[in-house]
């Protein structure tokens, strides 16, 4: 038996670390079944590479058991384990990684190996909830198992042990209030949270299962029949995710099956997919899934999983995604990007920067591919994604170039054009005095129901813009493209509108006129309102009071907060 002191620069490096390290005790748990797992994963590479000679690599699992009786928490792996000598390299050395060194070691051969640990910290973590830990552990190389106890404090002992199969099993004595952490339904809480994906199987208790019925069975059979069960392994994870196999290998149905698995109480289908794989200059897979948006503003921004090698780590990409794309959902998984630092420095960092943007091409990429393979069916879901394209397109400017090409501008007629189709059907008799393209719109079709019928009646096009973004979106649009200007369907300016081979023929003198409209001015106040008659020359409307655009545009403005400069903190119920 030996006894000795952690060796560490700081008096006593474990109340630095309770307070410090980790603000959440729990992800203990997460760092000890990733350290297993990397024992494990460590152990595969090196029977590959033919290292780990007459090693029999099998199907090995990692096992969580919790004792109640003795207070204790259990973590066991078969990976490769350690010698007495490593426990003393790898264990009471705080911030020396093993995990990090092995990759060194290993350097080409294991850089996709999806080894975890890098810090060297998070075996220490096991002290934010427990009064003392035990090491078990035997080497895959074989000699005898080692058995490290340390309570807390930088006194540790380190003996031989009784174990006859390879592996290390890590038990924590749950301080008094911690216990939650021998509560069943806490531990199964948080590797359902944390652990769901990760790559080695992972026992926590056992489960009935029940038998498929026999075939075959007669009438009378069939009416005695009774299911019959049988205890099994309860595994809680899929090992093998689809964001982790290649696109070529995945059916639709695939991707929906995924997407059942990660949001299990979601019961509508997303549109469709995007499936992220890159590894250069940085390594990144994943999947994004467009949900049905529909107009809803209250969308909840927490619904993509950042993971790095298939570990859990957040729910919050706000940084890492643009956040015109946090209203998606699915899977980013990435050992690029830094965790545990702050938000805004995030955002300045220099790979962190191109995944957003490598994410944002895949999106506009994909958009443009739906849009150029089945144009009905992207009409279809204009509804659905608009308001993600839209947003898209105020605050990324790299997405709006690209989205100009797909946008779709949806008519009160229900028809679709381009930006690029609406100018070639206006180009002849929606242009005002200057030769600008005057698109009309209409923001509320019931609302502005007999303007938009005057405005069919000449022969115009109309288009429905009814998101609450809309305001914005027309300023940029208007002062990105030169010749353009947009003008609602009962703004002031439709009379403006040159139509080329049409005259206008009155059916009242001009004296009529005036004194109708001066009988129409005495009720509504001249100064925000603008009344014209025959303006259209219309059977259906003989008359429109209208209100000047930019009085209009400013109480727009006004309602959706944020004047001209766009941020999505600034909208209302977001
Ligand atoms: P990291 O995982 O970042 O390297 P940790 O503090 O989590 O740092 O773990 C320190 C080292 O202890 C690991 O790198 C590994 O060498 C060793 N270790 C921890 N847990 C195990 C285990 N279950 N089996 C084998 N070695 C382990
Ligand atoms: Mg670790």
């Amino acid at each position: 038996m030996a006894t000795g002191t952690i060796n560490v620069s700081v008096e006593n490096i474990f109340p630095l670390i309770k307070k410090f390290l980790y603000s959440d005790h729990e992800i203990f748990l997460r760092e000890l079944i990733s350290n297993a797992t990397d024992a494990t994963l460590k152990l595969k590479h090196l029977t590959a590479i033919g290292e780990a000679k007459g090693v029999e690599y099998g199907n090995p699992h990692i096992e969580v058991k919790i004792d109640k009786d003795n207070g204790t928490l259990h973590i066991k792996d078969q990976g490769i384990g350690m010698t007495k000598d490593e426990v003393e390299k790898y264990i009471n050395q705080v911030a020396f990684s093993g995990a990090e060194e092995f990759l060194e070691k290993y350097k080409d051969s294991a850089k996709d190996s999806g080894i975890i640990g890098h810090f060297g910290l998070g075996f220490y973590s096991a002290f934010m909830v427990a009064e003392k830990v035990e090491i078990i552990t035997k080497s895959y190389k074989g000699g005898t198992a080692a058995h490290w106890t340390c309570e807390g404090s930088t006194e540790f002992t380190l003996e031989d042990a009784e174990k006859e199969t390879r592996g290390t099993e890590i038990i924590l004595h749950i301080s008094e209030d911690e216990k939650e952490f021998l509560e069943e339904g806490r531990i199964s809480e948080l590797l359902t949270k944390y652990n769901k994906f990760m790559p080695i199987p992972i026992k926590f208790g056992t489960k009935t299962e029940t038998l498929p019925k026999p075939e075959g069975l007669t009438e009378e059979e069939e009416k005695d029949y009774k299911a019959e069960t049988k205890e099994v392994d309860n595994i809680i994870n899929n090992p093998n995710p689809a964001w982790t196999k290649a696109p070529t290998e995945l059916e639709e149905e695939d991707y929906k099956g995924f997407y059942r698995e990660l949001y299990p109480m979601q019961f509508e289908e997303p549109l469709f997919n995007i499936h992220l794989n890159v590894d250069y200059p940085f390594n990144l897979t994943g999947i994004l899934y467009f949900p049905r948006l529909g107009q809803d503003m209250n969308i909840q921004k927490d619904r993509i999983q950042l993971y790095q090698n298939q570990v859990f780590v957040t729910d919050n990409v706000e940084g890492i995604v643009p956040e015109f794309l946090t209203m998606l959902r699915g899977v980013i998984d990435s050992p690029d990007i830094p965790l545990n630092v702050s938000r805004s420095y995030l955002q300045a960092d220099g790979a962190v920067k191109k995944i957003s943007a490598y994410i944002t091409r895949k999106v506009a990429d994909k958009l443009k591919s739906l849009f150029n393979e089945n144009r009905e069916d992207f009409e279809s879901k204009w509804n659905d994604i608009k308001i993600v394209i839209e947003y898209g397109m105020l605050s990324e400017d790299k997405f709006f170039d690209k989205a100009k090409s797909f946008t779709l501008y949806p008519t009160v007629n229900d028809t679709y054009f381009t930006l690029e189709e609406l100018k070639e059907k206006i180009k002849d008799n929606q242009t005002d005095k200057d030769d600008k393209l005057v698109v009309l719109y209409a923001s509320d079709k019931d609302a502005q129901h007999s303007y938009i019928q005057a405005a069919k009646d000449k022969g115009y096009q109309v288009l429905l813009l009814d998101s609450p973004i809309v305001p914005h979106l027309i300023q940029k649009l208007e002062t990105s493209e030169e010749n353009i200007s947009f003008v609602r369907v009962d703004g002031d300016h439709i009379d403006n509108l040159i139509k080329k081979d049409e005259e206008q023929i009155s059916k009242l003198s001009d004296e009529e006129k005036e004194k109708v409209k001066e009988a129409f001015e005495t009720v509504v106040p001249k100064e925000t309102y603008t009344v014209q008659l025959e303006a259209m020359d219309s059977t259906a409307s003989p008359l429109i009071i209208t209100q000047p655009e930019f009085m209009r545009r400013m109480k727009d403005m006004q309602k959706t907060g944020g004047g001209g400069m766009f941020g999505m903190g600034n909208m209302p119920d977001m």
